[in-house]
């Protein structure tokens, strides 16, 4: 079953259309602390963090089913196989992909969906459901990236190797997202701020449809 889009801006009355917001953003680049910041911005829960499977193993500290879903590879394809993935894609050397049925609750709900995806799976989703707000998140620069995922520790060598290598492949698509946002040394509240703009003037502006997925 592919996504499809639903005429019209609105979910019926005042309630604006939830919407499916995509961010992606090179490794270190501190996705995961904008989406936290996001989420304390808003009183109302109008957000929902949708949390993904992944075949990578846990790093301490990540609680599954919090952090992603960690499953093992066959549990994975059998997932994909059976439709129940939106996108699932190899990133860095590990299987990632989105539940389809967290995306479908969230907006079912009335909640925007975040989803923290790379590059390719943006390409997936945004190819089925054009509605999809997608936003890149870029580091300052270069330097500040790898010396962010250095200190991170959370990397063998040889990842850390992959994952810089694979940054200037992922910032080359940038020009593919609706909006790209700087996420400046030690200013996360800013970009949380601009994200939520993002989202805020999308809500206001309703041209964007319902995703149904
Ligand atoms: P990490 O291993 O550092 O948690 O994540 C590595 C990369 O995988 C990040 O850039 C993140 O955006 C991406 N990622 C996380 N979940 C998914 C997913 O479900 N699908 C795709 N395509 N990428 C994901």
């Amino acid at each position: 079953m592919n996504p499809q889009q639903e005429a019209g801006g609105t979910r019926g009355g005042d309630a604006p259309t939830p919407l499916l917001v995509i961010i992606s953003g090179p490794s270190g680049v501190g996705k995961d602390t904008i989406i936290t910041a996001l989420q304390e911005r808003r009183h109302r829960p109008a957000y929902h963090y949708v949390v993904t499977c992944t075949t990578r193993a846990p790093r301490a500290g990540e609680i599954d089913g919090i952090s992603y879903s960690f499953v093992g590879v066959p549990e994975f394809l059998a997932m994909r196989d059976a439709g129940e993935l939106l996108e699932a894609n190899e990133v860095h050397g590990n299987w990632y992909g989105t539940p389809r049925a967290g995306v479908r609750d969230a907006l079912g709900r009335g909640q925007h969906a975040i989803l923290k995806i790379d590059v390719q799976g943006a390409e997936e989703v945004k190819s089925c459901a054009p509605d999809a707000l997608l936003i890149f998140v870029l580091p300052p620069s270069m330097e500040t990236l790898v010396e962010h995922l250095k200190a991170r520790r959370t990397e063998s060598a040889e990842q850390l190797e992959i994952r810089q290598r694979n940054a200037a492949l992922e910032l080359a698509r940038k020009d593919d997202y609706d909006y790209v946002v700087v996420n400046e040394e030690g200013r996360v509240d800013v970009t949380a701020e601009r994200i939520e703009q993002i989202i805020t003037q999308e809500e206001l502006r309703g041209t964007r449809r319902r995703v149904i997925v």
